[in-house]
């Protein structure tokens, strides 16, 4: 199967499986201007001419003002292929480089700042839904990153209702490899946006993460399968969390093989 059938495939299989989409929705897509953002778009508009519901697609994409900025290569793109689209303008770099002191990582605080201009904007604009680009590879990192730095045993829901009940967050990308919306970037020629202009690093410890998963991939080919299974395949009796303590099912197969008491009376006979 060829890369651009594959994404539509998982593109699919997250709508249906998460109920991300339905009638009547108008979807805000955040663009930030990365191949991801682009394939987003690109996958939506596509599911939009084939599915049976009716759902509209505004593409919003936010200049922070990072020095030497310019996003006209993606508005150009947005006019010719006739989406529409709105460029907001917020000023969040002044913010997180007068907040964040040197040498610490701005990224967690930009994007809690662009998540709070795109919540405004969904608002103003009449989308009830806010689509993000993260594909299976952030969500596969990020559940690393939580296990290893942070205590905690999360990744990346496909579908998230916002603190305060008003906006539905959706990750329809979230089942998608990277590569092969990489492959999708390459081919279409997406103009993408440098993400280097704010000065920050990609996280060291997410490029760890990266690296640590494409290792394990090269002994062990289906890791990356099997890790996104495990996020939908979740068993909470058998993890340590008192709050999700729960008396397993008779009979479920938890992996933990038990013999039952006539067979192990047997073996404790004296001989
Ligand atoms: S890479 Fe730069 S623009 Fe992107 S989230 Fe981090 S600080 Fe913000």
């Amino acid at each position: 199967m060829d890369s651009e059938r594959r994404l539509f495939r998982d593109l699919g299989r997250a709508i249906s499986s998460h109920a991300l989409i339905a009638d009547g929705d108008r979807i805000l897509v955040a663009m930030s201007g990365g191949k991801d953002s682009y394939g987003l778009l690109v996958l939506l508009r596509d599911l939009q001419r084939r599915a049976p519901v009716r759902f509209e697609l505004v593409a919003v994409h936010l200049d922070q003002g990072h020095p030497g900025y310019d996003g006209a290569p993606l508005e150009r793109w947005l006019a010719a292929e006739g989406v529409a689209h709105h460029i907001l303008r917020e000023d969040t770099y002044s913010i997180v480089t007068e907040k964040i002191p040197e040498g610490k990582t701005y990224c967690s605080l930009c994007s809690r700042l662009r998540r709070g201009v795109l919540y405004a904007a969904a608002d103003r604009l009449g989308c009830n839904k806010i689509a993000l680009g993260h594909h299976r590879d952030d969500a596969l990192e990020t559940l690393l990153l939580n296990l290893f730095f942070s205590g905690k045993l999360a990744a990346m829901p496909p579908r998230l209702v916002s603190d305060d009940g008003r906006h539905i967050v959706i990750r329809p990308l979230i089942f998608c490899g990277e590569a092969d919306l990489a492959e999708l970037a390459r081919r279409r020629g997406f103009p993408i946006l440098p993400c280097n202009l704010c000065g920050s690093q990609t996280e060291a410890h997410r490029k760890q993460m990266k690296s640590l998963i494409a290792e394990l991939e090269a002994r062990h080919p289906t890791v990356r399968a099997s890790m996104l299974a495990a996020l939908q395949n979740v068993v909470p009796s058998h993890l340590m969390d008192p709050a999700l303590a729960t008396r397993p099912e008779p009979g479920a197969a938890l992996g933990e093989a038990v013999l039952p008491a006539s067979e192990l009376a047997r073996f404790l006979r004296p001989a």
